[in-house]
């Protein structure tokens, strides 16, 4: 039986395929931008060259300073360059710390944001900003800060190492996961999870064998699209809660820790969720137990599999415990302060889920 729901669809344009980097330019002319400011981190700092390059007049430089998890002080700073540079745009050329910098700036000036995404994280496709102060991260979403135009172009992710790519690709399937059993799921948005899902399942093990596989490349960015959409589009639950606790409390990275916590947040939820777990089922190839068969597909990628081994102290689980519980969230099974130590102490000590 379909289950009453609201969807709103969001109001944003995508434009997807290997090269289409080219069309920036007539993207920034298209929504009347005269001046734009590109953005990056550090490490991508030539492409962001290479982007501010061909788009000459339009470009009102490079800002290649954005960090993860957007620290206050960086925020502060891009809108400082942002404003000295006249800039009534921003370009932003990375994963989703690039595109994190971008929403910093649009929360205060409200410009619009032309994301290029070149990891599979799916910020582009939120109105969720994130700033970090005082080792605190705070998130909320916001309407101005949904990018306007996102470009898709599928060789920017060739580059993209190898290790990064599965957790990212873990990174996007999360999203999904939670989708499918949020308190606000939809049909549409449950279709999109379940796509997204299987298109990345089946592309990260060629970009494994092969990283410079364009039509895995390309079918990974498809689902990663997906799955960023489906994020944007409904309300996270306990596994989201975990690794924002986990990243912003004890800086643990984003897509690794990501990685290791879905199939132990899978697992708790599995049975109060029978529509995702049938949906999730369908996208992994028929697997009776997803968690278990993601926790499985994560091996089989050489995929981190233990907080520990990316660098969490045993001692720690009881501080994110105490924190997680803290806050109270839409989650399909109800969850206890012993329910989440245990999930973590599992992932912490990269056993099965159960
Ligand atoms: P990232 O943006 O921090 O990128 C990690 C590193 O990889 C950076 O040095 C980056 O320059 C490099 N990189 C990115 N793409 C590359 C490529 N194609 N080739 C070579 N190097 C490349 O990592 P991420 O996982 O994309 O983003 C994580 C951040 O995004 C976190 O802060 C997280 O909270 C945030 N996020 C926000 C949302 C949202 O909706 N607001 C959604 C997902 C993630």
């Amino acid at each position: 039986m379909t289950r009453p729901f609201l969807y709103e669809a969001l109001p944003m344009r995508v434009r997807f395929g290997a090269g289409s980097l080219k069309s920036l330019p007539d993207e920034v002319r298209s929504l009347g931008l005269k001046r734009v400011l590109v953005l990056s981190t550090p490490f991508q700092k030539d492409l962001a060259r290479e982007v501010s390059d061909q788009l000459g007049e339009l470009s009102a430089g490079v800002h290649a300073e954005a960090e993860m998890h957007v620290p206050i002080e960086s925020a502060h700073r891009a809108r400082e360059v942002a404003k000295a540079a006249g800039a009534d745009g921003y370009v932003a050329v990375g994963g989703g710390s690039t595109t994190g910098l971008g929403k910093a700036i649009a929360l205060e000036f409200g410009a619009p944001i032309i994301a290029v995404p070149t990891t599979y994280a799916g910020s582009e496709m939120t109105p969720i900003w994130g700033l970090t102060e005082d080792g605190q991260k705070k998130t909320g979403r916001d309407p101005k800060v949904l990018p306007t135009s996102v470009i898709y172009d599928p060789e920017l992710t060739l580059t993209l190492p190898v290790g990064m790519s599965v957790t990212s690709g873990f990174n996007a399937i999360a999203h999904a996961v939670e989708a499918l059993y949020a308190p606000d799921a939809s049909p549409i948005i449950s279709l999109m999870a379940e796509e997204g899902t299987r298109a990345l399942i089946n592309a990260l093990p060629p970009i494994v064998k092969d990283p410079a596989d364009a039509e895995a490349r390309s079918d990974a960015l498809y689902g990663a699209w997906l799955c960023g959409a489906t994020l944007g589009a409904t309300t996270m639950s306990l596994h989201h809660k975990l690794c924002h606790a986990l990243g912003g409390t004890l800086n643990l990275p984003h897509a690794e820790t990501h990685t290791v916590v879905l199939p132990h947040a899978l697992a708790f939820n599995q049975p109060a969720a029978p529509a995702a777990v049938a949906a999730l089922s369908r996208a992994l190839g028929g697997a009776t137990d997803p968690a278990q068969r993601l926790w499985e597909i994560a091996g089989d990628l050489d995929a981190p599999r233990s907080l520990a081994e990316l660098g969490m102290k045993e001692e720690d689980i009881d501080r994110i415990a105490e924190e997680t519980t803290s806050r109270s969230y839409g989650n399909p099974r109800p969850i206890t302060y012993d329910d989440v130590r245990g999930i973590l102490h599992a992932a912490w000590a990269g056993k099965p889920p159960t």
